[in-house]
C-alpha cells in the first residue's frame, strides 16, 4: 500500500466510482437524448486497463468501488472485470464492490455478481406504471426490470431503489413507491434532478421537484426521524417510524454536502472527475497507456489530480435559472 490520498481540504479519498461504458439500453429523458452518439471503442479503457486503474486506486487507499455507466451490465465481458476485482475483496484491501444499474440485465447477471463478491446493488426506477416507465426511459420495459430485481433478491443481493423525483411525473406515486419498497424489504432513495448535459428540450426547471417538498408530503403520513448516518456522500436519511423504513434524499441543489465528500469519478475513457458538479478533471489514460508495466507515472498522475479536487459544486436553481450547469451527460460520469 502507498500513502493514502488526501485532498487539499483534508478529505481522505476512499471511494471510487467507475463508469465502464457510456452506452445504455435505455434513453432516460433526464439523462440522454434520443439520438446519442457514443464513443468509439478505442477511446474506452479496455477491461484490462480498468483492472489496472482500479487496482492502482485500491493500492492507494480506495476501499469502495462502485461500477456504473451508462449501463454497466451492457459492457461486453463486464463479468471478467468484476471477477478480477474479487481478489481485492479477498485480500481485504477493498471493503465493498457494488454497482448502480437500471436493472434490465440483472436477470442474467445477479448470481454471477453475488459470486464475484457484490452484496448490494442500487437499481434506478422512477415509476411502477408500465406506460410511464416506457415514456421516461424511452427504451425500457418495466417487467424486465422487475424480473431483474426478483433475480437480484433471489441471489442474495441487498437492493436499494434510486428514484429521480420528477414533478408532474411521479409525485402521485410517492406512497406507492414507499409501500412497494417496504413490501419487498428494499431501501429507497430519492434524487433531485440535476442540470446535466444537453438533452434536447426537456426543461430541468419544469421537472424540478424539491425534496424538501417531497419530505413534507411524506410527513403527512409518517413520522420522520432524522438519522445521523453519513456515507461521505450526498445522501441524508430519515426513518419512517411507522414502518421502520430508511428513506434517503440526495439533494445536491438544496443542500451542500461537499464538506465530507470522499469520492472521485473515473469515466470509461480514463478521465478522473474530482466533483460531479464541476469540470475539473485529469486524464489518467495517457499515463496508464504510455507506461505499460510501470504504475509509478499513473500513481503520480492520480496524486496530482487529487490536488485539484474543488471544495464543492455550484448547482443552483434558486434564481430560476439553471446556474452551475455542467455540459457533460450523467452517463459520462455515471451519476
Ligand atoms: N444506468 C445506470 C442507472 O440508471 O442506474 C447507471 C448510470 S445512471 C447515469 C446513474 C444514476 O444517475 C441513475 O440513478 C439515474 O437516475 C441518475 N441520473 C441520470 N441523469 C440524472 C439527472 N439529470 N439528475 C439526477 N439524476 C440523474
Ligand atoms: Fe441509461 Fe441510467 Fe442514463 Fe437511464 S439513467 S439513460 S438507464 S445511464
Amino acid at each position: 500500500m502507498t500513502a493514502p490520498l488526501i485532498d487539499p481540504f483534508q478529505r481522505a479519498i476512499s471511494y471510487l466510482r467507475v463508469s465502464v461504458t457510456d452506452r445504455c439500453d435505455f434513453r432516460c429523458v433526464y439523462c440522454m437524448s434520443e439520438n446519442m452518439t457514443f464513443l468509439p471503442k478505442k477511446e474506452l479503457l479496455t477491461l484490462e486497463e480498468l483492472d489496472r486503474m482500479c487496482s492502482t486506486f485500491v493500492r492507494m487507499g480506495v476501499e469502495k468501488l462502485r461500477i456504473t455507466g451508462g449501463e454497466p451490465l451492457v459492457r461486453k465481458g463486464i463479468m471478467t472485470f468484476f471477477n478480477a476485482m474479487t481478489r481485492h475483496l479477498d485480500s481485504g484491501d477493498l471493503k465493498e464492490l457494488t454497482l448502480t444499474t437500471n436493472g434490465s440485465q440483472l436477470e442474467r447477471f445477479a448470481d454471477d455478481l453475488y459470486a464475484a463478491g457484490v452484496r448490494r446493488v442500487n437499481i434506478s426506477l422512477d415509476t411502477l406504471d408500465e406506460k410511464k416507465f416506457a415514456d421516461i426511459t424511452r427504451w425500457g420495459r418495466l417487467p424486465q426490470v422487475i424480473r431483474g430485481i426478483d433475480a437480484a433478491q433471489r441471489a442474495g443481493l441487498r437492493v436499494k431503489i434510486n428514484t429521480v423525483a420528477l414533478k408532474g411525473f411521479n409525485e402521485n406515486e410517492l406512497f406507492a413507491l414507499v409501500d412497494w419498497c417496504k413490501s419487498r424489504d428494499m431501501d429507497l432513495t430519492f434524487i433531485e434532478v440535476m442540470p446535466m448535459g444537453d438533452i434536447g428540450n426537456e426543461d430541468r426547471l419544469d421537472q424540478y421537484w424539491k425534496l424538501s417538498d417531497l419530505r413534507k408530503d411524506l410527513a403527512q403520513r409518517y413520522t420522520l426521524t432524522e438519522l445521523s448516518e453519513r456515507t461521505g456522500g450526498p445522501a441524508r436519511y430519515v426513518r419512517l417510524e411507522e414502518t421502520g423504513q430508511k428513506i434517503g434524499f440526495i439533494t445536491p441543489l438544496t443542500h451542500n454536502f461537499c464538506e465530507s465528500c470522499n469520492r472521485v469519478r473515473l469515466t470509461c475513457t480514463g478521465e478522473l472527475y474530482l466533483c460531479l458538479g464541476q469540470e475539473d478533471m485529469a486524464d489518467l489514460r495517457a499515463p496508464l497507456r504510455n507506461n505499460p508495466g510501470d504504475d509509478a507515472p499513473l500513481e503520480a498522475a492520480i496524486r496530482q489530480a487529487i490536488t485539484l479536487k474543488p471544495e464543492g459544486h455550484d448547482f443552483d436553481y434558486s434564481r430560476q435559472t439553471v446556474d452551475g450547469r455542467v455540459s457533460r451527460h450523467m452517463s459520462h460520469t455515471g451519476g
